[in-house]
């Protein structure tokens, strides 16, 4: 049983990537324990995160200590020392923790991670390349793509849209990419309707195929 919220997240390695995660979610109101095995790194980080403490993650006594299993979730991005990683997620799955994700640097670290019980394996510098790939040879202005080679994007609107309603321009016969909403500078997000008119200047977000996106993002 639960013993603290379903939204209470233990992150264990707090190196760039492990402090983000924890800092983020401090600051959307979550309760987060981080822990980190150095203790010069734990005191710089006391003054931001409101529960973080020194311990040793691949010993299971002070993550006992810890009442790690209360936790719901838990974040483990100890990237660089692999037996240190698989050692804490062995040791989590052992606390009974239902939402394990793990940090791996390579996709052997990721499939050991899989095999040992983490639900949730991430590559953040290898998506992030990825990413970056598609942002510097595109127009696109910023690019997420989903594992199916589908992908969202937001982009400067292509002058064939403009001054036309999103209907008259006829974007997704013409390109297969739907209009999901449209930024115009000082406004905020708004919905795409068929009767919406694209002004020069607007940024789109449009969802669709990558390769469909990436082409209809090019056309500025
Ligand atoms: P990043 O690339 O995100 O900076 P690193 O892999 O370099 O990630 O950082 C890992 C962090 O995990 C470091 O702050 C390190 O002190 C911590 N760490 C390493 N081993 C353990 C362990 N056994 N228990 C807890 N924290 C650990």
């Amino acid at each position: 049983t639960l013993l603290r919220p379903s939204d209470s997240v233990l992150v264990i390695g707090l190196g760039r990537f492990g402090t983000a995660v924890a800092q983020t979610l401090v600051d959307s109101g979550h309760e987060v324990l981080a822990i980190d095995a150095d203790d010069a790194n734990v005191q710089a980080l006391s003054a931001t995160l409101p529960h973080v403490v020194q311990a040793d993650a691949t010993q299971i006594e002070p993550l006992k200590q810890l009442a790690a299993n209360e936790f719901a979730h838990a974040v483990v991005s100890i990237g660089t020392d692999l037996e240190a990683s698989v050692l804490t997620v062995m040791n989590l799955t052992q606390l009974g923790i239902k939402d394990i994700w793990v940090k791996a640097t390579t996709p052997q670290h990721g499939r050991i991670a899989e095999r040992i019980g983490a639900h949730h394996v991430i590559y953040p510098e290898a998506d992030m390349g990825a990413r970056v790939a598609h942002l510097v040879t595109g127009k696109m202005l910023d690019f997420i793509e989903f594992e199916d080679g589908f992908g969202i994007a937001k982009t400067r609107a292509p002058a064939e849209t403009h001054n036309k309603a999103l209907s008259e321009s006829n974007v997704r016969q013409r390109h297969g990419v739907t209009v999901v909403g449209i930024k115009r500078r000082h406004e905020d997000f708004i919905y795409a309707k068929a009767d919406t008119v694209v002004k020069p200047g607007d940024l789109l977000i449009v969802s669709g195929p990558t390769d469909k996106v990436e082409r209809f993002s090019a056309r500025v």
